[in-house]
């Protein structure tokens, strides 16, 4: 049986929880698969062991036909045990690496659980060897580590990166910069939209050709696409710019508020704005309105993963009319997910962080119809009867704005169709 709990009361927030203990969820590296994709000329060296190539191998398995724009200078067993000179092999692998592809624009060294154990100082190195190749490229350095990253986290890391490298805004003017990774067609919608609202002056970020980096002042309005960035939104808020709350641009309700705060700043009403916005709408209402039957009276149960849980619980019972058992994420940024707390309102279980234990016995004590959750935890809850979402293929699937609505919808019925369809076909 599911613990129903009613929509709730938009004033109040949810009550917290913490958890601390085991997770199971991937380290940053992951994050190179959804990044290499989006920046179309950069390349991604992790500095790692064998376990971290054959992460890299496994999750983005299509690269073999292609040109690959990810590698891993592997750290050997003498290196661990800090006997080789590790800057020196690593000079020697981007020197090798830059000299056969010119087309790189962008070269990211990415830290792993190894570089990190030996404290293998990465930044020096991308400063040092920013020094060598200086006006070939760009290079710096993040950690993908697993000791310190979820996969989410990496493309913070990542993007936090590159504000140094951003150019300083010119005094007086004012632009829109969307943070966080979109696929390309969600891109040109968004930026259909701002312009159908007279907002012109927007840059994305990260782009897709490293050398497309947005400036960044005063002027600078941030407007999260992601809700995972929160060391990227330091980075920008040093550098002046202005973070705008907003839901996030899931579901018609987040994608039209995300809109309304960005147009606040320029002056516009809300009103305005959903008359600008009307067709997409009313379009994003009728392809959701075919989904949402599959969905309308059944419960999810958020196990803590991608960080998008509280956005997507949102939508799920505000458009959906699902029920939620529980919202669990697994860190709890308040300021960036200011506005979305608001939303969810009080009533919510929400939990942040990770007990992978008493969270799993939650799970079978609320008996939701459907859990989304980690791929490592879904393969025994589906041996169990349950059925399951993978949260990461949200990442990798474009289920932002108005017309990806009924995809982002599609995506929680399916594994709801598909039973049914077998509890038919065990009748018939
Ligand atoms: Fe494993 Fe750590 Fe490498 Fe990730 S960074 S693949 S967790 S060893």
């Amino acid at each position: 049986m599911s613990q129903v709990i009613a929509r709730a009361d938009a004033d109040a927030l949810p009550d917290i929880t913490t958890e601390r203990g085991e997770r199971a969820v991937f380290c940053g590296l992951t994050s190179i698969i959804w990044l290499h994709r989006r920046i179309q000329d950069a390349f991604f060296l992790v500095v790692g062991s064998r376990t971290c190539a054959h992460l890299l191998q496994s999750a983005a398995g299509v690269m073999i036909f292609a040109e690959p724009r990810f590698a891993t200078a592997i750290l050997g067993e003498r290196d661990l045990a800090g006997m080789a000179d590790c800057h020196e092999e690593l000079d020697r692998v981007v020197s090798e690496l830059l000299a056969r592809r010119p087309d790189i624009r962008r070269l990211f060294l990415v830290g792993s659980c190894p570089s990190e154990v030996i404290k293998l100082d990465l930044a020096n190195a991308a400063a040092r060897l920013q020094g060598v190749h200086e006006n070939r490229l760009r290079i710096s350095a993040f950690s993908g580590s697993g000791i310190e990253t979820t996969f989410t986290q990496g493309e913070d890391q990542c993007l936090a990166s590159m504000v140094p490298d951003l150019p300083v805004l010119s005094e007086g003017s004012q632009r829109l910069m969307v943070v966080g990774t979109l696929a390309d067609i969600v891109e040109e919608q968004f930026r259909r939209h701002f312009a159908q609202l007279g907002i012109t002056e927007v840059d994305f970020f990260p782009a897709a050709r490293a050398d497309d980096l947005p400036p960044v002042g005063p002027g600078t309005r941030v407007l999260l696409a992601q809700p995972y960035l929160s060391d990227t939104v330091t980075a920008l808020t040093k550098r002046g710019a202005k973070l705008v709350s907003a839901p996030y641009p899931l579901g018609i309700e987040g994608t039209l508020g995300w809109f309304e705060a960005a147009a606040s700043e320029w002056g516009h009403h809300a009103e305005a704005v959903q008359e600008a916005l009307a067709i997409p709408v009313a379009r994003a209402q009728k392809s959701l309105a075919r989904v949402r039957g599959s969905l309308e009276g059944r419960s999810v149960h958020f196990l803590p993963d991608s960080q998008l849980e509280i956005p997507l619980a949102r939508f799920l019972r505000d458009e959906c009319g699902m029920s939620l058992t529980e919202v669990a994420t697994p860190y709890l940024d308040q300021t960036l997910m200011a506005d979305e707390l608001r939303r969810l309102g009080s009533g919510v279980s929400l939990v942040e962080g990770s007990d992978l234990d008493s969270a799993l016995a939650r799970v079978r004590e609320h008996r939701p119809d459907l859990t989304v959750c980690g791929m490592g935890i879904a393969n025994p809850l589906e041996a169990e009867g349950f059925r399951t979402k993978w949260s990461i293929e949200l990442i990798f699937t474009p289920i932002q704005g108005f017309d990806q609505v009924a995809d982002l919808a599609g995506l929680f019925a399916r594994p709801l169709v598909r039973e049914r369809q077998l509890e038919v076909g065990s009748w018939s």
